[in-house]
């Protein structure tokens, strides 16, 4: 709990922040100042590419409440080396990361990718099964393929679609296999009226908090960079939606994450 003009604020979670980003670093320490009067206890921070892995594990080292995950995020499949599988596997057990992320399939790249991206997703999850670690999913354009991936991998450590574009009856299948879907800045928009309508209506169980900062600028941030002490916007566009208090949302939510995580 923190006080922010005399109101009392449930403890929220940002279930994805790229924190170790040069733009989001070069606003320290007041972002994380800001962050923490605007009740935005908790990151969780997801990797990119291997480059790096070496300035982020000893960022998220710094503090309790910056937790580090990592992995190969498909989306720069072209920058992936032949050894960073393997030392994602060692780094699983000298840096303890608290998931693997981010990882899954991005069929925004050209299809000749597509192979290649379900060699390295199976590879992670099967690192993250071993690890029994939840991981961060990147989908795009391919969520019932995931989903099948994921049923034959016989992955049971669940964990996040993040900025979940999907429908409800996907969304059914994320929650029968342990995943919690991510609800973002997109919401921020009017104009996603799809996006609004299923985060209005699904099972609260369903969803966690993330502002994807510093990428995918919210509806009000006129210089188009994302932070995370702007998930209370998120926050309140949902409780709007959901014609449900702040509070009910921030609590559960919150927990939400933590359960997935295994954080008690
Ligand atoms: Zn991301």
């Amino acid at each position: 709990m923190s006080l922010v003009q005399g109101v009392q604020r449930e403890a929220i979670f940002d279930s994805h922040c790229h924190w170790d980003h040069p733009k989001l670093q070069a606003l320290q320490p007041q972002l994380w100042q800001n962050c923490q009067q605007q009740g935005v206890r908790d990151l969780l921070v997801p990797a990119t590419v291997a480059k790096y892995w070496p300035q982020l594990i000893p960022l998220c080292q710094q503090n309790p409440y910056w937790h580090l995950a990592l992995g190969l995020h498909p989306y720069f499949l072209s920058q992936h080396q032949a050894d960073d599988l393997a030392l994602l596997e060692q780094l699983i057990a000298q840096a303890q990361p608290i998931a693997i992320g981010e990882i899954g399939l991005d069929w925004h790249l050209p299809e000749d990718t597509w192979a290649q991206q379900e060699v390295l997703f199976l590879a992670q999850l099967k690192l993250a099964q071993d690890a029994k670690l939840p991981v961060i999913l990147h989908v795009r354009k391919c969520h019932d393929r995931v989903i099948k991936l994921l049923r034959q991998a016989d992955f049971d450590e669940g964990g996040f679609v993040h900025a979940y574009s999907g429908n409800g009856q996907q969304a059914q299948a994320y929650n029968s296999l342990g995943f919690k879907l991510g609800v973002g800045g997109s919401i921020t928009y009017e104009r996603a009226s799809k996006t609004r309508r299923l985060f209005a209506n699904l099972p609260l169980s369903y969803l966690v908090l993330e502002t994807d900062a510093p990428d995918m600028p919210m509806s009000h941030q006129a210089d188009r960079l994302n932070r995370p002490d702007d998930l209370p916007k998120v926050l309140s566009v949902l409780s709007e939606l959901r014609e449900e208090a702040a509070a009910t949302i921030a609590q559960q939510t919150t927990a939400n994450v933590r359960s997935v995580l295994r954080l008690s």
